[in-house]
């Protein structure tokens, strides 16, 4: 009788082989991304990232392991909206992956292009194509991955696309991205809960990345440090920003951990406005690996810094 119950797990184990070997290949691009395929994709896939969370997305470095993880993959899973322009269409050139080519406009074409900001309602979108916020935002704020609201849409994006690379595991997919949605639900409540008391409260911050974050705290983001998207301050713009933060009693900088900490450090000795220092993906930090590790390190970063200024008050 023993003996059955020991050959049981071996025929599982025997079953399970076929099935490992099948798995599709996905390559995402930042941390966050690489959390909600392993979510959403569960045993189906094996997913591989790219950048760091401490880096900044617009200049990430290259690695050569990065051209073999994109030569061998099924799928790529990007931000898109020209975030990865710094180094994923190049990188493409090189991989020479039949599933996915270069496209400077969106970024990957290709039936393995998988682009998670199809469904995010866009913020800032510029009405021409003048560049006049710099070069590194032209399809509007690319920073959607920091409003946690985005979480879902992000997951129904990755969930379509997976679906459509290996349609024969579509149930799985939808399985999984319904675990994972109802548990984003049950953390967005509970997130908008606590960043009520974030309603409201001026801020400027660094880089213009806070359009997300703004909308979901209700943080008024009045002005960047940064003159615009990836253009570093020239004294003429800082001594404007400290007159602007006096005069509208702008309580908060916001750091995002990839920029210099010099410039807001001395704005904060000028204005008496306090630093909050926050990351831009997952992995910016220790312990904030995943999509929601990253959105309540950020929460609790901000909730720190704006009680910190009402008790000075
Ligand atoms: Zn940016």
């Amino acid at each position: 009788m023993k003996l059955k119950f020991l050959l049981l797990p071996l025929a599982a184990l025997a079953a399970a082989a076929p099935r490992a070997e099948a798995k599709i290949r996905v390559v995402a691009t930042v941390p966050d991304l690489v959390d909600i395929v392993g979510r959403v994709g569960g045993d189906r896939v094996a997913v591989q990232g790219l950048a760091r969370g401490t880096e900044d997305i617009h200049q990430i470095q290259m690695r050569p392991s990065f051209v073999t993880r994109l030569n061998r993959a099924d799928a790529v899973v990007y931000l898109g909206m020209g975030s990865e322009h710094s180094f994923l269409p190049g990188l493409l050139e090189v991989a020479r992956n039949p599933k996915m080519s270069a496209d400077w406009t969106r970024t990957c074409a290709g039936s393995g292009c998988i682009d998670a900001s199809t469904g995010v309602r866009v913020l800032q979108k510029p009405d021409t194509l003048s560049r006049a916020e710099g070069e590194i935002h032209p399809l509007g704020n690319p920073h959607y991955n920091m409003g946690a609201d985005n979480g879902p849409v992000i997951a129904r994006s990755v969930a379509d696309g997976l679906k459509r690379v290996d349609p024969a595991h579509a149930k799985d997919y939808d399985a999984n991205l319904k675990v994972y949605l109802l548990e984003l639900d049950a953390k967005l409540s509970e997130w908008k809960k606590k960043a009520a008391p974030l309603k409201g409260v001026k801020a400027v911050s660094y880089h213009k990345d806070t359009a997300y974050l703004g909308r979901f705290t209700g943080i008024d983001f009045v002005d960047t440090v940064e003159l615009k998207p990836g253009i570093a301050p020239t004294p003429t713009h800082l001594e404007k920003l400290v007159q602007k933060m006096k005069k509208e009693k702008v309580s908060l900088i916001v750091r995002e951990q990839e920029y210099e900490s010099k410039t807001s450090e001395w704005l904060a000795r000028e204005t008496g406005a306090r630093i909050a220092v926050i990351g831009t993906m997952a992995g910016a930090f220790p312990e904030t690996e995943t999509f929601a590790g990253a959105i309540e390190h950020n929460l609790d970063a901000l909730l720190t810094a704006a009680k910190i200024g009402k008790d000075v008050e």
